[in-house]
């Protein structure tokens, strides 16, 4: 019997709280292997939760990277492990650029596994992978990202103290229809699709997390809330959009046992908004807070720094509208990120930290954290801020090519500061090999449009 390692190369609360490895899982269990999970905070990833067996002993490991910093511990646990069976990776990270990781695995699945899963635990070498639809060897040539059609709900899992609780994970949809212009999602999950509200499970535990990446934006998502609540369940989404919140689904979400509102506007300056796309406004992000003032304990906004054309004004902003959601609200928290300009989506070849000279982009960088950090504790407002290093690594992982695999092996990222800059829209990408189904000439029109905006407000 085949005996196939799913590795998460992160912390248990973050495995247990993803629904594809969830899937995975109970899939590869129920077509006759064995499948056994590895976390990278239990036993250090080498020995598995179910049996405590080292990983070295399985045939294959399948690797789900969900972040760029999980590289560092991904190639830690091959190393430290011995394991000498085949490496396959997959995953968001994978599927916007594996080029960083090609040293470390004999193959990548670019797309949604769930069609491919038996093919993959079946192959016996890099050879037979290599027939398998999304299979990246590093071979030349253009993959197709494959994606499967969704079906029904998952009706089984396990249950454990993940990132949204002790709870059911219910996935009611994948890609967005949205078009916010720094997003991932929006490109390597297309096209969106929903699971219907006619087909939800029956669903035996007190909690559930509602998970998408826009849930509210689902046709039924009032629906499927109201199903659990009249069921007596404790229903919390992953995220509400501030312009789909009425005063009728906040009375519904908070009928859910919601606590805490989370909303991402990203920026809070209008003059931003023709750069991201993403369509929430002030008067969205006021309203949210009005209809949280009354419901709901706290209000947790998610903003991004470092766009291209953003000044200090555009920084001091954010501060501003959270202390107006604090005059609302009684506890409010900021989460603040420099934006990682990912692969695949219209912002790709903007610079990190957002200026055409790095150094000065990642000092003003450092500066408008810093201020939101200040600014936030005189204003009684929660903060959490990013470093702005660990999101520069990330920016050079995600946009890479085989070099920059020498971070993994402990070299400064500060030799590869090349890569933090403004790209070149008629050079090639390295990414440029995966076909997520996009014309690039789009993605260009996109960025120029961006580029002609700051133009103007400058
Ligand atoms: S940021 Fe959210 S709303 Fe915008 S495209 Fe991505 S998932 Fe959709």
């Amino acid at each position: 019997m085949r005996r196939v390692a799913l590795v998460y190369p992160n912390r248990y609360v973050g495995g247990i709280a993803n629904t594809g490895l969830q899937y995975m899982y109970a899939k590869i269990n129920e077509g006759g292997a064995v499948c056994e999970r590895f976390y990278s905070d239990i036993f250090e990833g080498l020995r598995s939760v179910e049996t405590a067996t080292p990983l070295k002993d399985f045939d294959v490991a399948l690797f789900s990277l969900q972040y760029e910093m999980d590289y560092f511990r991904a190639v830690e646990i091959i190393r430290k492990s011995g394991f000498d069976g085949l490496k396959i990776a997959g995953g968001p990270c994978v599927m916007e650029n594996p080029l960083p990781l090609l040293n470390y695995f004999d193959a990548f699945f670019i797309g949604e596994v769930e069609d491919h899963i038996e093919e993959i635990v079946n192959a016996r070498s890099v050879e037979e992978l290599e027939s398998i639809p999304g299979i990246y060897t590093g071979r030349e040539g253009r993959v197709k990202r494959v994606y499967s059609k969704l079906g029904r709900h998952i009706e089984k899992e396990i249950i454990g103290d993940g990132a949204y609780g002790r709870c059911f994970l219910l996935e009611i949809g994948r890609g967005c229809v949205r078009r916010c212009r720094f997003c991932i999602v929006r490109q390597i999950y297309f096209p969106p699709r929903w699971r219907r509200k006619d087909l939800l499970p029956e669903i035996e535990d007190e909690k559930v997390a509602i998970i998408a990446p826009s849930p509210s934006d689902h046709p039924e998502f009032r629906e499927i809330l109201q199903h659990y609540v009249e069921e007596g369940k404790q229903v919390s989404p992953s995220s509400v959009r501030a312009d789909t919140l009425s005063e009728e689904l906040a009375d519904l979400l908070k009928d859910a046992g919601l606590r805490t509102l989370t909303i991402a506007p990203e920026i809070a300056s209008p003059a931003l908004q023709e750069i991201i796309n993403k369509e929430i406004t002030r008067e969205d992000v006021l309203n949210a807070a009005e209809l949280a003032s009354t419901r709901f304990e706290k209000v947790k906004l998610y903003y991004m720094v470092g766009l291209p054309g953003e000044s200090f004004e555009d920084v001091k902003a954010i501060v501003e509208q959270a202390r107006e959601v604090k005059k609302l609200v009684r506890r409010v928290e900021v989460s603040v990120n420099p934006l990682v300009p990912k692969p695949h989506t219209p912002l790709q070849w903007a610079p990190f930290g957002g200026k055409d000279d790095i150094r000065e982009g990642v000092a003003e960088l450092r500066k408008k954290l810093e201020y939101i950090r200040k600014e936030s504790k005189k204003a009684g407002i929660e903060a959490d801020i990013s470093s702005y290093r660990e999101f520069a690594i990330q920016t050079i992982l995600s946009r890479g090519d085989r070099k920059v695999s020498q971070l993994l092996e402990g070299v400064s990222h500060r030799k590869f500061e090349d890569y933090l800059r403004a790209i070149d829209v008629d050079s090639s990408l390295p990414w440029d090999f995966i076909d997520h189904g996009y014309k690039k000439a789009r993605l260009v029109r996109e960025f120029e449009m961006v580029m002609e905006t700051i133009k103007k407000t400058l």
